[in-house]
């Protein structure tokens, strides 16, 4: 299908008041709804560009899917991610970002202004754009393991951890990822099984030897996910087959998958510098990447910390510098 075609489109019902037919040529221009997006849309509407959201397949993001938010500051009785993301939408509107429902499915950095395709369809023409589309966390594929989620399985030790204080639970995977939360999730935790595929975690020395060293922290090497058990009130128990094709159960309550995150640049990675999985790269202290005028922020930029308030910071980082790009261009 050649996505650059002459457009011809309909307005679909939910798009916005504003939203006009086949190509429009807009200031800036943010892909992403979660914290980093709506931040960089209320710092870019509070500058007067007249910033045109669009939400993206998971309006809200990735913290929509978790349940309470204890960790983002300003919050002393925590808040559902659910209730987070309207309130931070709510509050890019009110300075008159234009947000509307529809996915980039294509994109053209190789020329001033950017281009990108919504649904297949719609082509937006940005003189400044902004990547805040996140990353996917990888799931095992179970079936159990969607049934659960949000009710015992959980992507995210930082989010989800504290409500399993004193309690049993498994963290699933070998790498940096899955060793840090497992040893984040010692200190609140009674005990942590680390699920390990392999003979032996791929995770740094540093991180091996803190396993390693905690008490609290079983490493169960070469132990297979068979399923997830549990009933109406969440997760209680998993079932693993080890090195030896035994089916062994264990008992928890909380299940963490951290077998590494998908960052959704896909459709940018032709122009943009990436690392080898595909977060882009921008340059240090800024949210500026390879191409001018094109910044990147959030979780499909950091794949170290990946928390709602960085993501958020990194969010104002992108529109400052939007602002600053635009103010030093003649369009
Ligand atoms: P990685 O890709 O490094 O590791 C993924 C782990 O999950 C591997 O052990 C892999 O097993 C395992 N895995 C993958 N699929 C499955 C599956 N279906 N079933 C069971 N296990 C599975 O991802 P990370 O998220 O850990 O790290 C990503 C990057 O971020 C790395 O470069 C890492 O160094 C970095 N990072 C750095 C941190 C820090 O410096 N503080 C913290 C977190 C991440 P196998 O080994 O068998 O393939």
């Amino acid at each position: 299908m050649n996505l650059f075609k002459p457009l011809e489109t309909q307005d679909t019902p939910s798009a916005s008041k504003n939203e006009s037919k086949g190509s429009e040529h807009v200031k800036v221009l943010i892909i992403g709804s979660g914290p980093a997006g709506y931040t960089a849309a209320i710092y870019a509407a509070r500058a007067n560009l007249n910033p045109v959201m669009y939400e993206g397949l998971q309006p809200g993001g990735q913290l929509t899917t978790t349940t309470e938010v204890d960790n983002f500051p300003g919050y002393p009785q925590g808040i559902t991610g659910q209730e987070m993301m309207e309130d931070l939408k709510k509050q890019a509107q009110r300075f008159g970002t234009d947000v509307r429902f529809g996915m980039a499915t294509a994109a053209d950095l190789s020329k001033q202004p950017n281009r990108v395709i919504i649904d297949y369809e719609k082509e937006i023409l940005a003189d400044a754009l902004i990547i805040a589309t996140g990353a996917t966390a990888k799931y095992l594929g179970l079936e159990s393991e969607e049934k659960y989620k949000g009710q015992g399985v959980s992507a995210c030790a930082t989010c989800d951890g504290f409500f399993y204080k004193g309690q049993d639970v498994a963290v699933v995977g070998g790498g940096d990822t899955a060793c840090e939360e497992a040893t984040y999730l010692a200190g609140i935790c009674r005990k942590v099984y680390l699920i390990v595929r392999k003979p032996y975690l791929r995770a740094s020395k540093a991180m091996q030897d803190r396993v390693e060293n905690n008490r609290n922290i079983e490493v169960l090497f070469e132990h297979v996910t068979q399923e997830i058990i549990g009933d109406t009130s969440g997760v209680n128990g998993v079932l693993l087959e080890n090195g030896k094709g035994e089916i062994v159960k264990k008992d928890i309550t909380g299940f963490f998958v951290a077998i590494g995150h998908q960052p959704n640049s896909e459709i940018f990675k032709e122009y943009l510098e990436t690392d080898e999985v595909g977060y882009i790269l921008t340059i240090p202290g800024t949210a500026k990447t390879n191409i001018p005028g094109v910044f990147a922020c959030g979780d499909v930029q950091d794949k170290h910390y990946r928390q709602a308030i960085t993501a958020a910071g990194s969010g104002c980082m992108a529109a400052l510098d939007a602002e600053r790009y635009l103010g030093t261009r003649v369009f």
